[in-house]
């Protein structure tokens, strides 16, 4: 989760031209070249900018094509005439990187097009994600009004450091139930992103989402889990911390299943009687 390979660009003047044209190959919107090499620099401004807003994304001589391109969306549609490159997105990724587990459906435009017409087609704008992120994030966007937050990270150009900071909290309760917090923790990493991972777990309302899936992860695991207790208590933790770093390769450092392995392998509770913790056994 978090982050993606930034989407292939294609030919951005084709595809300008298939979104403004209907069937008939009559214009919806005729660019002017100016208007087209103005949404040309705005397309550069974005690598520039990493997708983070600036004025210069919005520039006045698209004043007149901004509500066209925002319509202009419709062709990426299933049935549009950009249909391919949503299909292109869409399997650029096996799980959202919002949540790191929801089916892809969704293209979730980062700048919102309501705002940012001009990017309402542009690959690198357009975050596959599941429905449920897609609808939680809804137009956040960085550099909105402070109050509503400091938006999400970008999973195209967000640099994240090469440490842990996806931390897992596990309570155990004497009645058998385990529930799982997560968290941002990383003392030493930039307070601001830190701020906004942490903004990005709770706007998407992941910690509710993520209880659904830890109890079918462990349910899924409750055969090698058990198996791996019965050889000892110091063997099933080696185990689970083996599992956790070995997850690393599939899914990243600050993955949700690596974070909950870790946790489980350090603690003397879960690794005393895992059992306790997993539910019944499938029927
Ligand atoms: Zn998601």
């Amino acid at each position: 989760m978090w982050r993606l390979d930034a989407q292939d660009l294609g030919d951005a003047d084709a595809d300008l031209t298939a979104a403004l044209t209907y069937k008939n190959g009559n214009a919806v919107y005729a660019l002017t070249p100016v208007e087209r090499a103005a949404i040309h620099a705005v397309y550069a401004l974005y690598e520039v900018m990493l997708g983070q807003p600036a004025p210069g994304l919005r520039p006045v001589a698209l004043d007149a094509a901004r509500q066209f391109m925002h319509d202009a969306y419709s062709q990426v549609q299933i049935g549009g005439r950009l249909e391919d490159l949503r299909a292109r997105i869409l399997a650029s990724t096996q799980a959202c990187p919002y949540c790191g587990f929801g089916e892809v459906k969704d293209l979730d435009h980062y700048l919102p097009r309501g705002t940012y017409g001009e990017l309402a087609i542009y690959p690198r704008n357009l975050v596959p994600s599941c429905g449920p992120c897609n609808n939680a994030k809804r137009t956040v966007y960085p550099g909105m009004p402070a109050a509503q937050g400091p938006g999400l990270v970008h999973a195209y150009y967000q640099p994240l450091p090469d440490e842990d900071f996806l931390h897992a909290d596990a309570d155990f309760d004497p009645d058998g139930t385990l529930s799982v917090t997560f968290r941002i923790d990383n003392p030493t990493m930039d307070p601001a992103l830190a701020a906004k991972l942490q903004f990005q777990l709770d706007r998407l309302r992941l910690n509710a989402r993520y209880r659904a899936q830890v109890n079918k992860y462990l349910s899924e695991q409750r055969a090698a889990i058990l198996m791996l207790h019965a050889a000892g208590e110091a063997v099933f933790s080696e185990f689970l911390q083996r599992s956790s770093a070995a997850l690393i390769a599939s899914y990243g450092r600050n993955d949700w299943r690596v974070a909950l392995l870790r946790t489980l392998a350090a603690d003397p509770a879960f690794c005393a009687a895992p059992e306790r913790y997993l539910g019944p056994p499938p029927a």
